[in-house]
């Protein structure tokens, strides 16, 4: 396991094999290699089996808590080990995220258009 710091709370997790076999082939991550010989694909592309990212907190909580509480965060990817099948996570960051207000003018900065939300929408 190689553990990363950045010096402001942020650590990257990253795991070389397969916990259960120790085998360094990854479906996923060769499927992108494949992806990338056969043009598909740009140089470095890497998709997991799944990406998540959450606040860790109890909502109930999480709501009360006044602005610019800090939370723990947990953010990690999965892949399937070609050897064995079994399911793991290669990477794993945890960190601290401060509670904000998003507006819809902060969002026009980083998309350029406004997003007006619906009942429904995927965040
Ligand atoms: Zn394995």
């Amino acid at each position: 396991m190689i553990k990363q710091h950045d010096g402001e709370g942020t650590t990257m997790y990253k795991y070389t094999g397969c916990p259960a076999c120790k085998s360094k082939k990854r479906h996923f991550e060769e499927r992108c290699k494949e992806a990338i010989k056969m043009g598909v694909a740009k140089p470095g592309f890497l998709v997991p089996l799944a990406y998540g990212e959450r606040l860790v907190a109890d909502p109930a909580l999480e709501k009360l808590a006044p602005l610019g509480t800090e939370i723990p965060t947990i953010t990690y990817a999965t892949e399937i080990c070609k050897d064995c099948g079994c399911h793991y996570s290669p990477m794993v960051i945890t960190g601290k995220s401060k509670k904000q207000l998003t507006t819809g003018a902060e969002q026009a900065k980083q998309t350029g258009k406004p997003k007006i939300w619906k009942p429904g929408d995927p965040v």
